[in-house]
């Protein structure tokens, strides 16, 4: 469903909107993703990054290199450290929103898992979905 996500981080220092579709979501279980949340995995919106609007404060950035030998740049709230954007050298007219940071993640209905082969036991997996043991094939 094309929509327009609107979000923000833990302390509302800062605020996004991005039109978006709340299918264009994917599970990531890999380990950078559960260090980065401190949960199981993340789940990304995938959305244009010219879409992205922050509408106050500013994000800080930490840049990593994934498995692909590629940076991956996360950003968060420098005041509350809320997780809320990744952006991939791999695709950088993209941007991945956390959808635990929208206003309303219900809305959000990932299509696919990737990273299975590092998923933990106690992290539920939908079988139904398309399970890619490491990043998506695209
Ligand atoms: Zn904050
Ligand atoms: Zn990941």
């Amino acid at each position: 469903m094309e929509t327009i996500l609107r979000g923000g981080c833990m302390c509302d220092a800062v605020r996004y909107e991005c039109p978006g579709d709340t299918e264009n979501a994917s599970y990531c279980h890999c380990d950078d993703c559960k260090k980065a949340t401190g949960g199981p995995y993340t789940v990304g919106v995938l959305v244009k990054a010219d879409d992205l609007r922050i509408i106050c404060g500013q994000v800080k950035g930490y840049t990593s290199i994934a498995d692909s030998g590629r940076k991956i740049t996360r950003q968060f709230c420098p005041n509350c450290g809320s997780p809320l954007f990744t952006k991939a050298e791999k695709c950088p007219d993209f941007v991945f929103i956390k959808a635990g940071s929208l206003d309303e993640p219900e809305l959000i209905k990932p299509s696919c898992q990737t990273w299975i082969k590092r998923a933990v036991p106690w992290a539920y997996i939908d079988e139904k979905l398309p399970c890619y043991p490491e990043s998506s094939p695209s």
